[in-house]
């Protein structure tokens, strides 16, 4: 529903009162335009932000690729790591983007050694998202093995092993606690985790009631090679060992059949989507509309960041539903909102992504004087942002009742473009 006049109240970091068409008190800021809640980027790789552009000419598939991003992930340690990070999510909030699903498996050193300090890295990621003034949940992933048939890490997959999922939990356990963090566990994919060592995952998660969230069935050749090895499909696969349910977030779910979007809607997973990555690395599109009627709740991540703009994930979610089946309006707008907001935000454990009573004082307001919007019917308002709007369209953003975009000024961060052109000269 949209409507005017609305006088949003606040304490600390929480939304108090919202009321329609009061009188706004004498000391409250007006925020213009359209005005949404923050959105939940759900998949994020921060380091991938150093590939964009940079893979998109010449030929190849996800696996040429796959080794241009290892190139990447060799590069860092935990100050550049800490640059880069700071700059993309510096871009995410000025996006509207306020709070982040990072899935991160980029734990120790070149040689696989851990650091001195074996969270540094994940430490390092934590302080950016603070620096640019958002919340993060950090996915902190189990990564041990190089295929479905047990051979080991190597070259660059090295920094990612924790060696046991023992060893994933104890290190992961020890993450300090900040007010704008949650944790996550991941497990990367069933290439890369073995059946026993995924059921200590989702343990960890069940003990730290925290959210749980693994790549499925992104690739055709994941699907066959756990076939080969297992007699299952992916999805299949993590629902016998206890992976799937209402905490999990399935990420990707392209290459699915019947009985998988029966077992993902039928355990209440959540599906997250990437469109413009998967489009990016010619995954494929994903059955979202037959995932969500079967139970399973929608939201999106930019993940390899070709692009972070969430307004073009979620109408891509639809528009390739348009392509692939001759019908339109398989999702809604609304739907497509609820896959920005609220269920990103339940996917990565926080009460946000409502302008209601309860939720995180989350706002992102949205010109509708911009060439894009001009001109919006008030009826169509929300389609009209979902299905036009881009990031530049984002003028303000306020975080937990803390105002850290003001119009298309990021005020903790400054210059994000020449922090962004700095880390990508270190990791170039
Ligand atoms: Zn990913």
């Amino acid at each position: 529903v949209v409507s005017r006049d609305v006088v949003i109240e606040i304490d600390d970091e929480t939304i108090t009162a919202v009321t329609i068409g009061a009188a706004p008190p004498s000391d409250a800021r007006r925020l213009g335009g359209l005005v949404i809640p923050g959105l939940a980027n759900v998949h994020s790789h921060a380091f991938h932000r150093a590939l964009r552009g940079r893979t998109e000419a010449g030929s190849g598939d996800f696996w040429s690729w796959r080794e241009q991003m290892y190139a990447t992930a060799a590069t860092l340690d935990p100050d550049s790591y800490h640059r880069l990070a700071r700059a993309t999510y510096a871009e995410m909030t000025l996006a509207g983007i306020t709070t982040v699903g990072e899935f991160h498996y980029l734990h120790h050193r070149p040689d696989g050694s851990p650091y001195e300090d074996p969270n540094v890295m994940s430490d390092a990621l934590v302080a950016a998202a603070g620096d640019a003034g958002m919340r993060i949940t950090l996915i902190d992933t189990c990564y041990l093995r190089g295929g479905p048939d047990g051979r080991p890490l190597e070259g660059t997959q090295r920094r990612f092993g924790d060696g046991s999922a023992e060893r994933w939990a104890a290190r992961a356990s020890r993450l300090r606690d900040a007010p704008h963090l949650r944790r996550a566990a991941g497990i990367h994919s069933v290439r890369a985790v073995d059946p026993a060592s995924m059921e200590t995952v989702a343990a960890w998660a069940a003990e730290h009631d925290a959210p749980l969230h693994v790549h499925v069935s992104e690739q055709p050749q994941e699907n066959a090679d756990c076939l080969a090895a297992t007699g299952r499909t992916p999805t299949l696969l993590l629902a016998d060992h206890g992976v799937l349910g209402e905490r999990t977030t399935a990420v990707h779910a392209t290459h699915m059949d019947d009985d998988d979007i029966a077992a993902m809607g039928g355990s209440r997973t959540t599906v997250c989507l990437c469109p413009t990555t998967e489009r990016s690395l010619a995954d494929g599109v994903g059955p979202a509309g037959h995932l969500r009627r079967a139970g399973s709740p929608l939201c999106v991540g930019s993940d390899s960041h070709a692009m972070i703009d969430l307004f073009e994930e979620a109408r891509a979610v639809e528009l390739n539903e348009r392509l692939v089946t001759g019908r339109r309006g398989v999702h809604r707008p609304e739907h497509l909102l609820e896959a920005m907001t609220s269920q990103g935000m339940a996917a990565l454990g926080w009460t946000a992504g409502r302008i209601a009573v309860g939720s995180r004082a989350d706002l992102v307001a949205i010109d509708l004087d911009s060439p894009r919007l001009a001109g919006a019917h008030p009826d169509d308002l929300a389609a009209h942002a979902v299905f036009a709007a881009t990031a530049s369209d984002v003028t303000d953003v306020i975080i937990d009742g803390r105002s850290i975009v003001e119009d298309r000024k990021h005020l903790l961060v400054g210059d994000v473009g020449a922090a962004l052109a700095a880390s990508m000269e270190e990791t170039a």
